[in-house]
């Protein structure tokens, strides 16, 4: 496996790569890899006959009052973890490789991003839809695979490669938890004990919406307002959102209808984490 800091790195073995007619797909992340991630990269694995993953914190999709400075890293776990699945190439750039003096281009959407984490961090997914553009065209993947953990990025994502007639297939993949159900990411890592007994909540009011939709419940009002206040019963955590849309669209809905997004960011202390799941009405 290669580990390589620069674009031209990039450009050259994959150069090589499509010269000899293999298929590339890529797995962008920010690091501090664990199940979730290898989950993609497996996937990725299966599908492809090359392997890149880029480990990059983005500076760019981080508000000024956010974990930019706090965000956890270490590339040797990483590279080790990345080794064992059989991953090419990791493309682990430096903030000035990707952003060279006087940068000034960005990629933006309307629409999808207004709802959900889009609402809580407004400039969010103008950095993720710019160094995702710019990774896609550094790495030209046949194939992306993006978790379901992040839905709504996987939805602005999938709309960005559709609307920019971009030439790949981006993929989406289940969430992965831990064993009492907690949605790995990197940011539990912040959870101290208590906060981490805590933080079952999130998962608890996710089963909790979808035993309430096996039920019946089809008004999205009743189903969130149940949800909202089963986290309530948990004194260390305080809403950021609940909220139901289109999976399609990300807009919200007032009756469960089609393919419905149920999401929620909760802060467990200073930690915000986020779930959801997918429900077919
Ligand atoms: P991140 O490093 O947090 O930016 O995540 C990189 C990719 O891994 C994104 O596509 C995430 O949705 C995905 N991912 C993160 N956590 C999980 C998880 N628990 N299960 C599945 N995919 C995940």
């Amino acid at each position: 496996m290669q580990i390589v800091s620069t674009v031209k790195e990039v450009r050259t073995q994959v150069k090589e790569w499509r010269k000899q007619g293999l298929s590339i797909g890529f797995v962008p992340t920010m690091g501090y890899l664990h199940e979730g991630h290898a989950s993609l990269m497996k996937r990725a694995k299966e599908e492809c006959d090359k392997v890149v993953a880029s480990i990059f914190v983005n500076p760019m999709q981080f508000g000024v009052n956010e974990d930019l400075d706090s965000y956890p890293r270490d590339l040797d776990a990483d590279a080790k973890l990345c080794d064992s699945i059989g991953v090419d190439l990791i493309f682990h750039p430096e903030v000035e490789e990707m952003y060279a003096e006087g940068f000034c281009s960005f990629v933006d959407m309307n629409g999808l991003t207004k709802e959900l984490c889009g609402k809580s961090r407004p400039i969010h997914f103008r950095g993720v839809c710019t160094v995702v553009n710019k990774l896609f065209n550094i790495v030209t993947p046949d194939k992306a695979f993006f978790g379901q953990k992040d839905a709504q990025q996987l939805a602005v994502i999938k709309r960005m490669v559709k609307d920019l007639n971009m030439d790949i297939e981006v993929i989406g993949c289940p969430i992965i938890r831990e064993e009492d159900g907690l949605a790995k990411s990197s940011r539990n890592t912040y959870l101290n004990e208590e906060e981490r007994k805590a933080a079952l909540i999130l998962s608890q009011t996710i089963r909790l919406g979808e035993q309430l939709v096996k039920d019946g419940v089809t008004n999205v009002a009743e189903l969130v307002a149940a949800m909202k206040e089963n986290i309530s019963k948990e004194p260390l955590a305080k809403i950021d959102y609940v909220e139901a849309v289109s999976m399609d669209t990300i807009e919200k809905i007032e009756k469960m209808q089609g393919t419905v997004l149920v999401a929620m960011a909760v802060y467990i202390g200073k930690t915000r984490l986020i779930d959801n799941f997918i429900v077919e009405v």
